[in-house]
């Protein structure tokens, strides 16, 4: 088997890649970052989400796994101390997959018909302004929604509800749903402006389109990405046909990470 690592480059986790990565080849798999079939990210889940990213035209064939050398992660759930048992693991059993859903974002753009920009996020896309507020025409399956004035708009899978999405008052949505979610950021609601005020939950089937009504310049993140894009005549959300494929070797129940990621108190040293 083929595989990549991915580190966050500090000290800690380039020591565990560099002894994963040995141990791996000393198992006979290949070190191959061109063309992996799995990708172990180390570091957290800023990790996982730029491992994704490094791979995200190749994810019908590759399947990422995350080791954390942080706290308890959302994409990391094997630790430095369990290393050896993973390398095993790897190397001896074949391993079982899990598929969440993504998010697919397409930008068109005013000055250019033909032009457009398709692009997938594991977390989430936030739509802002360097200054000001974004003025949009929602657009909700082809009908006329709301018009949202406010700092902006987040759409979030559900693996991603439980980053920006929820520091901005949106449900923890279990990724056996494929939907996306849409948070409002700050938004202005008066005589002019009324906006819904409490998350939409789209299914599958159903996109959301943004038309700008004021400005086109716009701050527009994928995941950890951020770029600045002018001319944006539209910005289209659903949930993708694509899908991430996490490796599983042992059971990584989604809501006791909820739990022990926000619930479960963790002692501090005094
Ligand atoms: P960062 O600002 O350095 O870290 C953002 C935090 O979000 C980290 O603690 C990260 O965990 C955590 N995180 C990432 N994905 C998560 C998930 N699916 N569920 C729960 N927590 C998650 O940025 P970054 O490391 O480059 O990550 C980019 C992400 O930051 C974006 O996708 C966005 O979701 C999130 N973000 C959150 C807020 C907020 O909560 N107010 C604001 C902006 C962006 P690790 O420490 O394990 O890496």
């Amino acid at each position: 088997m083929k595989f990549a690592i991915v580190s966050r480059g500090d000290e800690r986790s380039d020591k565990i890649k560099a002894k994963m990565k040995q141990y791996l080849i000393d198992f006979d798999l290949l070190y191959d970052t061109e063309t992996p079939e799995l990708v172990i990210s180390v570091g957290g889940d800023g990790t996982f989400l730029e491992a994704f990213r490094r791979y995200v035209d190749k994810l019908d064939t590759t399947a990422f796994l995350g080791v954390h050398t942080g706290h308890l992660g959302f994409y990391t759930d094997w630790t430095s101390d369990e290393i050896e048992k993973l390398v095993i693991e790897i190397a001896k059993t074949p391993f079982h997959v899990v598929e969440y859903p993504l998010l697919e974002v397409i930008i068109r753009f005013s000055n250019d018909e033909k032009k457009s920009l398709r692009s997938l996020a594991l977390n989430e896309t936030t739509i802002k302004t360097v200054e000001g507020s974004v003025v949009f025409d929602v657009q909700i399956r082809g009908e006329h929604f709301e018009t949202f004035r406010g700092d902006g708009l987040c759409i979030s899978t559900p693996s991603g509800s439980t980053a920006y999405n929820k520091a901005l008052g949106g449900g923890i949505i279990h990724p056996s749903l494929e939907s996306i979610q849409i948070t409002e950021i700050a938004s202005i609601n008066n005589r002019v402006f009324r906006t819904i005020g409490s998350p939409l939950i789209l299914p599958k089937h159903h996109t959301c389109l943004l038309r700008p009504l004021r400005k086109d310049s716009f701050i527009i993140a994928f995941d950890h990405i951020t770029r600045s894009f002018t001319n944006v005549k539209s910005i289209q959300c659903r949930v993708a046909k694509e899908r991430v494929r996490f490796v599983r070797y042992r059971p990584f129940p989604f809501w006791n990470r909820v739990r022990d990621s926000f619930v479960t108190e963790v002692k501090r040293d005094e």
